[in-house]
């Protein structure tokens, strides 16, 4: 391969950057050029790109969001789209594409290479939901976003001696919720992956206020309720009164953490290597502290899931 591109798709991610800056700094390393393609498959369907060289990534490996910027484009699911885009890129000379993002464009990235376009998918999510990689880019910022916050929410909520709810990010998944709710000590914490049990959560808070504490942090994954939702279950069932505090989208800004700069370099750089070996239909990812590439498919066919011991864990910890 002589030419190749890479853009970044669905929920942004902090370690992004980084990502976009190994791919195209490791190609290059190879003699290969990378062309950026901006705002996703929505780019890639019109052929909307620009050559990245080595200093067009310089500067970047410390910011938040994407240089490429990213899009939801549902008109890409659409045969016709994708042979477009195809096309767009055989007449720019681009022989395979590094695609950054969560599990939906994974499925894209499968479409493209099943129509002879290879692809190799970099899991780029704060959700950490990814089949087959233990962690994903922005995860890690994402996590310490949200202890920095509830920490901040534990002063104001001791000094008024309030329960907090904090509703966290994560679609189906529990992991932001339970590394957050571990690393911050929260009394109880609500994931999509386990069966909550409102009178076990009472029962915690009022143990908790019989032993003379001030207050009580739950954190509910949105993928289970709104903290408005369980707010008002636990009024209409023991009266307790509770603050919900929705940290929303800060959690997926801000500069990456050295570990997601470090993933998103290691996992870019290794999507070009597999890419260059010509196989495409690949993920890459991490497992026991080596990077992995494996079967495409599997990331969005299997189900993710989360370590479930870190509830048990959190359980015996917060008694
Ligand atoms: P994420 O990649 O973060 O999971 P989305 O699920 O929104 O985000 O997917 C991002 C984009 O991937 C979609 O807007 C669409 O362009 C593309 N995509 C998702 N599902 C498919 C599919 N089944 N076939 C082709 N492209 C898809």
């Amino acid at each position: 391969m002589k030419k190749i591109a890479v853009l970044t798709s669905g929920g942004d991610s902090p370690g992004m950057n980084a990502a976009i800056r190994a791919v195209v700094r490791k190609a290059n390393f190879h003699g290969v050029e990378v062309m950026g393609i901006n705002h996703g498959y929505e780019g890639f369907i019109e052929g909307r790109m620009d050559l990245l060289d080595l200093g067009s990534v310089g500067g970047i490996i410390q910011r938040g969001g994407t240089k490429l910027f990213s899009s939801r484009c549902p008109q890409f699911k659409e045969d016709q789209f994708q042979y477009q885009g195809i096309e767009k890129m055989k007449e720019a000379g681009v022989e395979g594409l590094v695609v950054i993002g969560g599990d939906g464009s994974y499925r894209g990235a499968m479409e493209l290479t099943k129509k002879g376009f290879p692809c190799v998918g970099v899991p780029g999510t704060i959700d950490n939901d990814i089949p087959g990689t233990e962690y994903t880019i922005g995860f890690d910022t994402a996590l310490n976003t949200v202890i920095e916050s509830i920490d901040k929410i534990r002063d104001t909520a001791t000094s008024h001696e309030n329960s907090f709810i904090v509703e966290v990010m994560g679609r189906d998944a529990g992991d932001i919720a339970l590394w957050a709710g571990l690393a911050a000590g929260a009394e109880s914490i609500l994931i999509p992956e386990e069966a909550y049990d409102i009178d076990e959560i009472i029962t915690r808070i009022k143990r908790g206020e019989a032993r003379g504490k001030k207050h009580s942090i739950i954190i509910v994954a949105e993928g289970v309720m709104s903290g408005s939702d369980l707010a008002k279950l636990l009024k209409e069932k023991a009266n307790i009164t509770t603050r919900v505090s929705v940290l929303g989208h800060i959690q997926r800004g801000g500069s990456p953490s050295a570990r997601d700069r470090v993933l998103g370099g290691r996992l870019g750089a290794k999507a070009v290597e597999v890419l260059l070996e010509g196989r495409g239909g690949r993920a890459v990812g991490i497992k026991n502290h080596q990077v992995i590439d494996y079967d495409l498919e599997e990331a969005f066919t299997k189900k993710h899931k989360a370590d479930l011991s870190l509830y048990t864990l959190s359980k015996e910890l917060s008694i």
